[in-house]
């Protein structure tokens, strides 16, 4: 079991919606070219964020665990 994470934009699926940063603006935020963009660590419990992923109408952002074995 992890409780650190990785969160990912696929700026190329990305239309920039503003979901994801109106949910967590911790966490992201819309540059200038109005794309997502990750500002934010993400630490702890990651079922809100996982929420957050689901929601993004272009499946554009990934969550997974870091894995700090090595
Ligand atoms: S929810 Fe998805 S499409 Fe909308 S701004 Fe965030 S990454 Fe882009």
């Amino acid at each position: 079991m992890t409780d650190a994470w990785r969160i990912e934009v696929d700026r190329r699926r990305c239309v920039g919606t503003g979901a994801c940063a109106y949910a967590a603006p911790e966490v992201f935020r819309l540059d200038d070219r109005s794309l997502a963009t990750v500002v934010g660590k993400v630490d702890g419990d990651d079922a809100f964020l996982r929420d957050v992923v689901a929601e993004c109408p272009t499946e554009a952002l990934r969550l997974s665990p870091i894995d700090d074995a090595r």
